[in-house]
């Protein structure tokens, strides 16, 4: 199963909205997709439609060794889709983490116990910190996705985050590749978002998708209706964004070895 962590530790970035579409894009073209909630706020569960009240089993149980992932997820509105939910105890989980051996590798060795061919690939949904949620995505994943905002500071942060990559890296999980940067909210009547994507490039180069996430009301709409963007409304701008990028994904995870393995 190919494991992609989407992090990002600023809150508000596009996170759990690339989570969700790229799941459902994924799912559409019949590949058995796998999203895990690793955020207390829940976002990408309330978002797929799934109310608080049918969260039995959650992320925390899972990293708290009390429930398999395969017996903890639950089969969204989206065909092929399967949601592993995060509830508020997650807010809990970083400190309760702290004492426990292995507290790196929990989502590690959970995703060890998911018989062979259960799903094709799981997107990991990170909360906005660089806490022990996120290291453990980190050290589970083998390809790292960092949407990033189009706007002022959007590449503060970012060293940060690619410093804890490598420390993790040379500690725990030598394969983590970064997959890519993905530019969201991308405004095109603002010479701002213009001015920093071509920063943005300038910097990270090729590691930066070729597509650009619009600003779009539809995508920020879609999670209050419980449904993915790309069912809400298939032909909305930011719709046909995360199609193209999903396409991108593929063809990037084609080329890296570390798929195969
Ligand atoms: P994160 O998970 O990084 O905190 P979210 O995906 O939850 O970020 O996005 C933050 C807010 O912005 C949400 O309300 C979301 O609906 C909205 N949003 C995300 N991407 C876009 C976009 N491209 N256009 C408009 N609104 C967006
Ligand atoms: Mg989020």
């Amino acid at each position: 199963m190919i494991r992609i962590a989407i992090a990002n530790q600023k809150g508000g970035v596009g996170k759990t909205t690339t989570a969700i579409n790229l799941a459902t894009a994924l799912a559409a073209i019949g590949w058995k997709v796998l999203l895990a909630d690793l955020d207390p706020q829940g976002n990408a569960s309330t978002g797929l439609g799934v109310p608080q009240s049918a969260r039995e089993w959650s992320s925390y149980d899972v990293l708290m060794g009390e429930a398999s992932i395969v017996d903890s997820v639950i089969a969204t509105k989206v065909p092929r889709l399967d949601l592993l939910p995060a509830t508020v105890d997650l807010s809990g989980a970083e400190v309760e983490m702290v004492g426990m051996a292995e507290r790196t590798h929990l989502l590690a060795k959970a995703f060890d116990a998911v018989p062979l061919g259960r799903w094709d690939i799981c997107l990991m949904d990170c909360p906005p910190s660089l806490g022990l949620l996120t290291v453990n995505a980190l050290v589970a994943a083998q390809q790292l996705l960092v949407p990033l905002q189009c706007e002022f500071f959007a590449l503060e942060g970012l060293s940060q985050l690619l410093q804890t990559v490598e420390r993790i890296r040379v500690a725990f999980n030598p394969g983590l590749a970064i997959l890519g940067v993905a530019l969201t909210m991308f405004d095109r009547r603002n010479n701002l978002s213009q001015a920093v994507s071509e920063d943005v490039r300038a910097c990270l180069g090729v590691a930066v998708f070729d597509t650009v996430v619009p600003r779009n009301v539809r995508l920020s709409e879609a999670p209050s209706h419980g449904l993915p963007a790309l069912i809400y409304d298939l032909k909305c701008p930011g719709s046909e964004a995360y199609v193209r990028l999903a396409r991108e994904v593929i063809g990037r995870l084609n080329r890296t070895p570390a798929v195969a393995a």
